[in-house]
């Protein structure tokens, strides 16, 4: 039998050959000529890949919580008000990290499975003068997909500037960085990009850096300071080596293969893929008879779906699917831990994966006494795949 089982988390995904081969390679001079055309052209790709044409891009070693730092820590100064729009968990840590730089914070949180809508955000922006509004795009505790598209414009209208996560979105969701009035948009690398974990990569427009070259206090962050940064990534881009800290040199040469994949596929067939995936996932739960976390299909994320275990079945079950064959998560938001798991379906994710996975729940949850159709599931993803 064969040991191997799909990861079908929310991130670490599954990353592709080519992108593991590229890893693999013998790590090089960080300022080697081939690696500083690597770093060059990683940099350039970055706004390909977030749509952000004329953003600056920075990519530096660390996770996604690192991004999340160097976003809020470059453009917050002490006293500045920040509204955080929550969807759950990484809501909660965003809010943590601008408190931590000082500034005021309130959080616009929905129920759990619901983000705010635009009338809720207007409503919040009249009652005081933000400075920064940040989003979760996909929470990764809820697979609630917020609609940034309306909500990023309407902060900004209000002279806000606005920092979306999408760590569980970007390069799988569509996302339209420059297009949607994105001040920051960040994310880590081990989702949608394609990457093993330990990249934090954003870009920032021309206001946000504004706001950090303006800055009356100094960043209270070393590593995170973009003016530590900047001069590197420029340096990279203008094909000149430099250093600050040691880039990541075989997880750039990661990037740059996922990249050049991503980028082949093209990021209107990858958006569109992303949404077919999910939606034939969401099918198959729901001929399951599994109930989704978010209220609707709006608000289902393309990425990750978060499914309740049915009455009857507890949390044991994700150690069955697994064993069944295909790793899925927990919980992850502290309120319903217990009730439910994530399945994520991003980045390399194809049909058969989709399938396979489904099969695996199915199986499993007849293993927890609870039974459907047999196929029901499959032959419910099966009609969405083969729909044109
Ligand atoms: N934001 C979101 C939406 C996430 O899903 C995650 C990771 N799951 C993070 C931030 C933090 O990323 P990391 O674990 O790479 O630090």
């Amino acid at each position: 039998m064969k040991g191997r089982k799909l990861l079908m988390i929310p991130g670490p995904v599954e990353f592709t050959p080519e992108v593991l081969r590229a890893m693999g390679e013998p790590t090089t001079s960080h300022v080697a000529p081939n690696f500083i055309e690597t770093f060059g052209e990683c940099l350039e790709m970055t706004r390909d890949v977030f749509l952000a044409p004329s953003a600056q891009p920075f990519i530096v070693a660390g996770t996604g919580t690192l991004a999340m730092d160097l976003a809020v820590c470059n453009i917050t100064e002490p006293g500045d008000k920040a509204l955080v729009v929550s969807s759950g968990y990484f809501g909660g840590r965003m809010g943590d990290i601008l408190c931590r730089y000082g500034a005021e914070v309130d959080h616009l949180t929905a129920e759990i499975g619901d983000v705010a809508g635009a009338e809720q955000l207007k409503d919040k922006l009249d009652e005081k003068d933000y400075d920064i509004v940040t989003f979760t795009y996909v929470d990764t505790s809820t697979g609630v997909l917020t609609d940034v598209e309306t909500l990023a414009p309407i902060a900004k209208k209000a002279g806000c500037l606005t920092v979306v996560d999408g760590v569980c979105g970007t390069a799988g969701a569509e996302c339209r960085t420059e297009e949607w009035d994105i001040d920051v948009h960040l994310t880590g690398s081990q989702k949608a990009i394609g990457v093993p974990p330990g990249l934090a990569i954003l870009t920032v427009s021309e206001d946000a850096m504004d706001k950090f070259e303006n800055r009356e206090t100094p960043v209270a962050n070393y590593y995170a300071d973009f003016g530590n940064w900047l001069p590197i990534m420029e340096a990279y881009e203008n094909r000149g080596g430099a250093y600050f800290g040691t880039p990541a040199v075989n997880l750039i040469n990661a990037l740059h293969a996922s990249y050049s994949q991503i980028l082949d596929e093209g990021m209107e067939a990858r958006f569109e893929r992303h949404e077919r995936l999910a939606k034939a996932f969401r099918a198959g739960a729901e001929g399951m008879g599994l109930k989704m976390l978010p209220k609707s299909e709006e608000l289902a994320s393309p990425t990750l779906t978060a499914l309740y275990y049915p009455e009857g079945v507890d949390a044991s079950l994700t150690g069955d699917i697994n064993e069944e064959g295909a790793i899925v998560a927990g919980g992850l938001h502290p309120d319903i831990k217990e009730e439910y798991f994530r399945v994520g379906h991003m980045g390399d994710c194809n049909e058969s994966d989709v399938l396979s996975t489904l099969g695996a729940i199915e199986r499993a949850l007849a293993k927890n006494g609870y039974t459907c159709a047999a196929g029901a599931g499959v032959a419910a993803a099966q009609r969405v795949l083969s729909e044109e």
